[in-house]
């Protein structure tokens, strides 16, 4: 499935920086020692506004997922899912060579990222 060319805005660079070399950075309180999404702003846990960007280890597992198929019928079928990083943090993003039958919640799943030709590098979850 074509997700489209991403493209950074800005406030995204340290987490672009990192998919494109292969790292999945996130954002982390360092007052409370709390991990984040990267597009939280700030800590609800102790209301600090000053994340850090911290680099994530990359496992994960399955909390949710969808299956979306094509429009034409043509290409096999996406898995879009709902992980939560092993951080803490949930996190959207797409499967990847994943057997649909094997597809469970709390399967254990690892980063990995995807470089085009165009656009932003980014990260996807496989078995
Ligand atoms: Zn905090």
């Amino acid at each position: 499935m074509d997700i489209g060319v991403l493209r950074r805005d800005g406030r995204t660079d340290p987490f672009f920086d990192g998919t494109a070399a292969g790292r999945l950075v996130i954002r982390r309180c360092e007052a409370c020692d709390r991990w984040f999404a990267p597009d939280e702003t700030g800590c609800p846990g102790c209301g600090g506004e000053d994340l850090v960007w911290a680099e994530a280890s990359g496992e994960a597992t399955l909390v949710t997922w969808t299956v979306t198929h094509s429009r034409n019928g043509a290409g096999p079928p996406a898995h879009l899912a709902l992980v939560e990083l092993a951080e803490g943090p949930w996190l959207h993003a797409r499967l990847d060579g994943v057997a649909p039958e094997s597809l469970r919640e709390g399967l254990p799943l690892r980063a990995a990222f995807v470089h085009p030709d165009e656009g932003e590098s980014y990260v996807l979850f496989r078995e």
